[in-house]
C-alpha cells in the first residue's frame, strides 16, 4: 500500500492492479496523481497497516523454533526490475530455502469463485513473483490474505496468469507513456465502489460524448448518469469574521478564542476550508495541521477583497496544468471557453430575472436571450467583452428593480474598489466568496487558478476562478444578495461608511456568509445529468468538466445553465 512510484518507467505493482480493475482508474491515480478515500480504501489501508507491524504474525506462521530457523518472514520488502519495468512492495516475503512466497493483505472477504480471487488481486501477487523469480528465487505461488474472512488463498502462477500478467505490464506501460486518458467504463457496476468516481465522472462524460457526437436528438439517448457522487461534501468551510480572533488547534479541533474566551470550535474532519477575514490569528501548528490534511486557508480583508490562499504542496496533476497552458496560449481554443463562460452567466442572469418579475414588458429577458447568443458567436474576445458588458449593464438594471423598496437598500448600478453603498458592498463580498470557492475547487483539480481564458492574468487575479465563476454569479451571489435585502436579513445598520467607502459590519458579515453557505448547501437539478445535487458539488463538477475539455476528453466546455 505504502508503494510509491519513483520512476516513470516502472510500473507499480498496486497500479497494475488498478489498470486490470479500470485503465482510467490507474491513469488518475498514476498519471495525474489524482487520489480520494472511500471507505474501502481506509479499510485497505487499516489492514496493510497491521501488516507493516513488526510485532504482526502473519497468519500460519511457523510457531515452532525448528520451523523459524528455516523460514524468515520480512515485512514490507521493495522489489524492482528495470527488465521487467516493474516494481513493487510486498506486504510480507515468506522465504524458505531458494522458494519465495509473496503474501499480499487484503481487506474483505475471499471471494467464492474458482480463482479464489478477482484478477487485479492475482496479477498483482504474479507481478510480485515475477519480481521475485528476477531476483533469482524460485516462486511458484503466492498467498492473498482476506482479512475480513481471515483466509489464506493459494495462486498458483501458472503460464496463462504470468502471460496475462506480462500483458497488463505492457499495456499500463503504453498508457501512461501514450498520455492520453482512458475512456470511463461504460455503466460499469465497478464505479460506485471506485473511490475516485467523483473525479472520474464515468457517467457524466459518456453522456456528455454521446451528446458531442449526435447533437440532434437521438432515439438511442444515452442513459442518464447514475447518482454515484455524494450529493454534498462531508465538509464545510469554517469562516471568522470576529476581528482580533485567534485560531488554535486542541487535540482534533479547531478552537476560536476571542481574548480568552472560547467563541466557536470544530472537528478538523469536519472543515474543508478555513476563511479568515481582517485581523485574525493562526498559529504556526493550525497552519501546519491545515496543510497536512489539504485544507487550504483563504485570506480576506476586513472589507472582504479575496487577499490570498494558502495550501499545501501543489496538486501532482502537472499533466492538466501543461495542458492549460496550451490552451491559454491557443487564441481559437480559449475564445472557445470564454464564450462559454460568457453566454452561460448571461442565460443565469436572464434566468434570475425571469423567475423574480411577473412580465418582460421592457423586453429585458428577449434582449439578455440575445446578447446570449451573440455571445455565443463572438469571433473575438474584444466583442465578447463587449456583449459582457451591455449585457451586465441591462441586467443590473433589471436586478435594482427587484429589491423591495419597504427594505431601504438601492441599487444604482455596479460600483466598487470601494463600494459606495450597502448594496454593492454586499455584491462585492459575495463575489469575493465566490472567487474562493472557485480557486479552491480549481486547486483541488489540480488547475492554475490564476491562468484564465476570459480572464486576462494579472498579478495576483485569480483569473481561471474568475472565468469558472461567471455563471455562478447570479445563480449564488446575486440570488444570496437578493434574499438578504428582500427577507430583511440584512438591515441598512449592518454597514458601516468611512470616507465614502460602505462595508459590512461584523454582525453583517455573520449574515451574510451564513446565507452565502445555505445556497452553497442547497439542492438543484442538474440540467444535463438530471440527479440532485448540492450547489457546492455542482461547482467542483464544472472545474473537472473544464479538466475534462482542457485534457482534449470533452469538446465543449457544457457551462451550468439553470432553466
Ligand atoms: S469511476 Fe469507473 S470508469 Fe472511473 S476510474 Fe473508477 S472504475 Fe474507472
Amino acid at each position: 500500500m505504502s508503494e510509491i512510484l519513483e520512476s516513470a518507467d516502472l510500473v507499480p505493482a498496486r497500479m497494475l492492479n488498478e489498470f486490470t480493475y479500470c485503465p482510467r482508474l490507474a491513469y488518475l491515480e498514476w498519471v495525474q496523481g489524482e487520489w480520494a478515500d472511500n471507505p474501502d480504501t481506509l479499510d485497505g489501508a487499516f489492514v496493510h497497516r497491521n501488516a507493516d507491524r513488526p510485532d504482526h504474525q502473519p497468519i500460519d506462521t511457523p510457531k515452532t523454533e525448528a520451523a523459524v530457523d528455516e523460514k524468515f518472514h520480512a515485512r514490507s520488502v521493495r522489489l524492482e526490475s528495470a527488465a521487467l519495468g516493474l516494481v513493487a512492495v510486498v506486504d510480507i516475503l515468506e522465504v524458505e530455502g531458494n522458494v519465495a512466497t509473496p503474501i499480499d493483505y487484503k481487506k474483505g472477504h475471499a471471494p467464492d469463485i474458482p480463482e479464489g480471487a478477482w484478477e487485479p488481486e492475482r496479477v498483482q501477487v504474479c507481478a510480485q513473483a515475477l519480481l521475485l523469480r528476477e531476483a533469482g528465487f524460485t516462486c511458484t505461488e503466492g498467498i492473498i490474505w482476506y482479512s475480513a474472512s481471515r483466509r489464506r488463498v493459494r495462486i498458483p502462477f501458472d503460464d496463462v496468469l504470468v502471460a496475462r500478467t506480462m500483458e497488463l505490464i505492457a499495456g499500463c506501460r503504453d498508457m501512461a507513456q501514450g498520455g492520453k486518458m482512458p475512456l470511463p467504463l461504460v455503466d460499469s457496476p465497478k464505479c460506485p465502489r471506485c473511490s475516485l468516481v467523483g473525479i472520474c465522472l464515468p457517467d457524466e462524460t459518456n453522456l456528455l460524448l454521446h451528446e458531442a457526437q449526435s447533437p440532434a436528438p437521438t432515439p438511442q439517448k444515452a442513459d442518464a448518469p447514475r447518482m454515484l457522487l455524494a450529493p454534498r461534501p462531508e465538509s464545510i468551510p469554517l469562516h471568522v469574521v470576529e476581528p482580533g480572533a485567534r485560531l488554535g488547534k486542541r487535540n482534533d479541533r479547531l478552537v476560536v478564542e476571542l481574548k480568552t474566551e472560547k467563541i466557536g470550535e470544530v472537528r478538523l474532519k469536519d472543515i474543508s476550508q478555513v476563511c479568515l477575514y481582517g485581523p485574525v490569528q493562526v498559529s504556526t501548528q493550525v497552519m501546519a495541521e491545515l496543510f497536512e490534511r489539504e485544507i487550504p486557508v483563504c485570506y480576506f480583508s476586513t472589507g472582504g477583497w479575496f487577499r490570498g490562499i494558502a495550501h499545501g504542496l501543489p496538486h501532482k496533476n502537472i499533466e492538466l496544468r501543461i495542458r492549460q497552458h496550451a490552451v491559454a496560449a491557443d487564441p481559437a481554443r480559449s475564445l472557445a471557453l470564454a464564450k462559454q463562460f460568457v453566454a452561460g452567466k448571461i442565460r443565469n442572469c436572464r434566468t434570475l430575472l425571469r423567475r423574480n418579475t411577473e412580465d418582460d414588458a421592457d423586453g429585458l429577458l428577449e434582449s439578455l436571450a440575445q446578447s446570449a447568443r451573440e455571445a455565443e458567436r463572438a469571433d473575438n474576445i474584444a466583442s465578447l467583452l463587449g456583449i459582457e458588458g451591455m449585457a451586465a449593464k441591462r441586467y443590473f438594471a433589471g436586478f435594482a428593480k427587484l429589491l423591495k423598496e419597504e427594505r431601504g437598500f438601492r441599487f444604482d448600478g455596479r460600483n466598487r474598489r470601494p463600494p459606495t453603498d450597502p448594496a454593492n458592498a454586499t455584491l462585492s463580498f459575495l463575489y469575493a466568496m465566490l472567487a474562493r470557492e472557485l480557486t479552491v475547487a480549481a486547486l483541488a483539480c489540480g488547475l492554475d487558478p490564476y491562468l484564465g481564458f476570459l480572464h486576462q492574468p494579472r498579478y495576483g487575479r485569480p483569473a481561471l476562478a474568475l472565468d469558472l465563476a461567471e455563471e455562478f454569479r447570479p445563480l449564488l451571489a446575486d440570488s444570496t444578495a437578493l434574499s438578504l435585502f428582500n427577507t430583511g436579513e440584512l438591515k441598512p445598520d449592518d454597514f458601516v461608511c468611512r470616507a465614502g467607502a460602505v462595508a459590512l459590519k461584523p454582525a453583517g458579515k455573520k449574515a451574510v456568509v451564513a446565507a452565502w453557505e445555505r445556497r452553497l448547501l442547497s439542492d438543484v437539478t442538474h440540467p444535463i445529468f438530471g440527479y440532485t445535487i448540492s450547489y457546492r458539488r455542482v461547482v467542483m463538477v464544472q472545474a473537472r468538466l473544464l479538466g475534462r475539455v482542457l485534457a482534449g476528453e470533452l469538446p465543449e466546455y457544457p457551462a451550468f445553465k439553470t432553466r
